[in-house]
């Protein structure tokens, strides 16, 4: 043997993915992720991604899980929790205790939340506070045009939706920045002080109430249409959920679309895959779960995210249904935590140690553990689960790669992985690498997000 064969025999490959797919899997990537850009288009909040996820499921017979039941293999079910997180079942042939397989994806994303009093008027202006939600870099969300989405829950008990912005035809909102002009003490400030949190002050309007007398007119005229629109007056802003995402659409990428750009594609980009998996099964061997959780980029905590007991309870009351100890069920339990990567970046290579960084085309990324420093905050998963997973996705002849979340102390972060292990399941990560994460538009590539879909597939068939 000489050596190159035995290079060919030994040495770790990689290689990349779009020289290794034929035209028809193309086609499937482009097709795929047409509906992908779509999702994304509908499901700019967590609240608006339950609902068209559950939209698509009831279309597939999905329906909302009873536990006075009792339920076959095939039967398709659904957990909505308050509207933000929701998981989707498919009972398996196989008894709960078991296991069942489990792909868990967020569906919640880095924006500008309106504090509970947000209006005010400055200089005959009407602008909005806010409260940035998860990981930005603020210098990045002035000047972007902003859409407003969410709901007023108003004390008679009824909730008032909100979706403005858009439309082509409707409004859109803007956080306003400094000329470069006059901009010589703000750009001596660091660049993460570049912009501060009281800074990301969102105009709504500029026209007073006609009047003579009185002030704030242009304040009032702003409560008046949002009166007129709404049937809300401003103490109904104190129970609010208000959300300033970016205005645009999702788009293909590079003269040869072969990349897709989009606000919140961390984390619709494993989201929409896990749940385009679990619609396309019929009957899987083991029960197989897919839930989109709200609260990820904020840690998971609250009642509405994964560090909650509501997967221990939607699984536990599976298991009822059966006569099942939950406990055994979770004890033969796996589940691919199912979030993105940092994708290396051309231009800043230098945050990434190569030999173990993910790279855009070449596939789904399995991240082995994330965290900071010395794996601190991270499940870190055993070398047997990766082992099963890798073959899985080889049999299976998905692309993939693997990926550490930059070099050792650049930084770091986590996924729900750590909550899901805790509950004693096997969990590894498994998504897709994203360019500019976190910021208003990120950038994917179309054939790393469809073999993110045939991962989930695979898993939970
Ligand atoms: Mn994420
Ligand atoms: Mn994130």
């Amino acid at each position: 043997m000489n050596a190159k064969e035995l290079k060919e025999k030994l040495y770790y490959q990689k290689k990349n993915g779009l020289l290794k797919v034929d035209d028809v899997t193309l086609k499937a990537v482009s097709d795929y992720c047409e509906g992908y850009k779509n999702f994304l288009d509908n499901a700019k909040t967590e609240r608006e991604a339950v609902k068209t996820a559950v939209a698509l499921a009831e279309d597939k017979g999905f329906k909302a899980f009873d536990r006075s039941k009792t339920y076959k293999a095939g039967d398709k079910v659904y957990f909505n929790n308050r509207g933000k997180t929701v998981a989707f079942a498919i009972i398996g042939k196989e008894d709960m205790e078991k296991g069942v397989n489990i792909t868990a994806a967020h569906i919640d994303s880095p924006r500008l939340d309106l504090k509970p009093n947000p209006l005010y008027e400055e200089i005959e202006l009407a602008l909005f506070k806010t409260h940035y939600y998860g990981g930005i870099r603020k210098y990045q969300w002035p000047t972007v045009p902003l859409a407003l989405h969410g709901v007023f829950a108003k004390k008679d008990g009824s909730v008032v939706e909100v979706n403005i912005g858009e439309d082509e035809s409707d409004p859109k909102f803007v956080v306003n920045d400094l000329l470069p002009h006059l901009a010589a003490e703000q750009s001596k400030r660091t660049l993460s002080d570049g912009i501060r949190g009281e800074e990301l002050n969102v105009l709504v309007g500029s026209h007073p109430f006609k009047d003579d007398e009185g002030s704030e007119l242009v304040r009032l005229n702003i409560l008046k249409i949002l009166n007129e629109k709404y049937d809300i007056v401003e103490e109904d802003f104190l129970s609010a959920e208000l959300e300033m995402v970016p205005a645009y659409k999702a788009s293909d990428v590079g003269f040869d679309r072969s990349l897709i750009g989009a606000y919140g594609q961390d984390d619709r980009v494993c989201s929409y895959p896990a749940l385009t998996a679990i619609l396309d099964i019929t009957v899987p061997e083991k029960t197989a779960v897919a839930i989109l959780a709200d609260k990820e980029e904020i840690g998971s905590d609250g009642n509405t995210g994964l560090n909650s007991d509501f997967l221990l309870h939607v699984i536990g009351d599976i298991c009822h249904t059966q006569g099942g100890d939950v406990t055994v069920c979770l004890r033969n339990s796996k589940c691919l935590s199912a979030d993105v990567n940092a994708a290396t970046d051309p231009t800043f290579q230098d945050v990434m140690e190569r030999r173990n960084a993910s790279f855009v085309n070449y596939g789904v990324v399995i991240t082995k553990y994330t965290g900071s420093r010395g794996k601190s905050g991270t499940s870190d998963a055993s070398a047997e689960y990766v082992a099963e997973v890798r073959a899985m996705l080889d049999n299976a002849g998905i692309i993939w790669q693997t990926g550490e979340l930059g070099k050792v102390d650049a930084g770091g972060g986590g996924t729900v992985a750590m909550y899901i292990a805790n509950l004693g399941v096997d969990v590894v990560d498994l998504g897709v690498p994203v360019l500019s994460m976190h910021a208003p538009f990120e950038t994917t590539s179309k054939l790393d997000v469809y073999m993110c879909y045939r991962a989930m597939y695979e898993f939970m068939k």
